[in-house]
């Protein structure tokens, strides 16, 4: 079984993704991952994360490169989804998904073009969304959480920025599937939106 989560951030897909998947018993990938660490290592290499050819030179990173807890930050979130704009770099990731997808037993994605380009397949799509001012909050409270002391409005304002250029992008634009079933996790707290999920998923593969 194929499952596609995708989703704004902060939207809480990447936590659904990843109970999902100990509920159904299959691996799961953050496709987030994979942008985040071509924008890091474009920065390690002194790149342009805006240069399509430096972009590309950034996707044969290391693998080591995913465990780097610089990744989850929020520039490396801005880096990523600079060089995720370019075709080339998301032609070089595309295989490295679709294997993922395609493994036998199934699995979970999560990302912004699952349900669209990754796997348009999938047994699932479900599309995660949130309103802007919930998801900067909970960015937020995680950012506390983490001693980092960043204004709401700044991290508002990011997303803002964030939601627009993975929106308007040309290619893989964040948009839901044609047939994603959209779950809307303003007013649910954690347990909720999974369970939401969970629900979601076995009414769509139930007979
Ligand atoms: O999900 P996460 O916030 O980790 O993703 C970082 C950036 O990577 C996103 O803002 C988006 O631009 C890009 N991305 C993408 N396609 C995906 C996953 C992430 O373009 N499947």
């Amino acid at each position: 079984m194929i499952i596609a989560v995708d989703g704004p951030t902060a939207s809480g897909k990447g936590t659904i993704a990843k109970q999902l998947a100990e509920h159904f018993g299959v691996p799961h990938l953050d496709t987030g991952l994979l942008y985040r660490a071509v924008g890091h290592q474009v920065w390690l290499d002194g790149g342009d994360p805006d240069n399509e050819e430096d972009a590309l030179g950034a996707c044969s990173f290391p693998d080591e490169l995913l465990e780097d807890p610089e990744l989850r930050s929020e520039a490396t979130g801005g880096l990523a989804s600079r060089v995720s704009i370019h075709p080339k770099v998301r032609q070089a990731l595309f295989e490295r998904q679709r294997a993922f997808a395609t493994q036998p037993g199934g699995a979970v994605l999560d990302g912004r073009d699952i349900g669209t380009v990754i796997a348009p397949d999938a047994d699932v799509k479900l599309f995660i969304t949130a309103s802007v001012q919930e998801r900067a909050r909970r960015r937020w409270l995680e950012m506390t959480g983490r001693d980092l002391e960043i204004p709401l409005a700044e991290i508002e304002k990011d997303i803002v920025r964030r939601d627009a250029r993975d929106i308007n992008r040309k290619d893989a634009p964040l948009k839901a599937a044609p047939d994603a079933l959209i779950i809307d996790t303003t007013s649910f707290d954690r347990d909720e939106a999974i369970e939401a999920a969970i629900e979601a998923v076995e009414a769509a593969v139930s007979p």
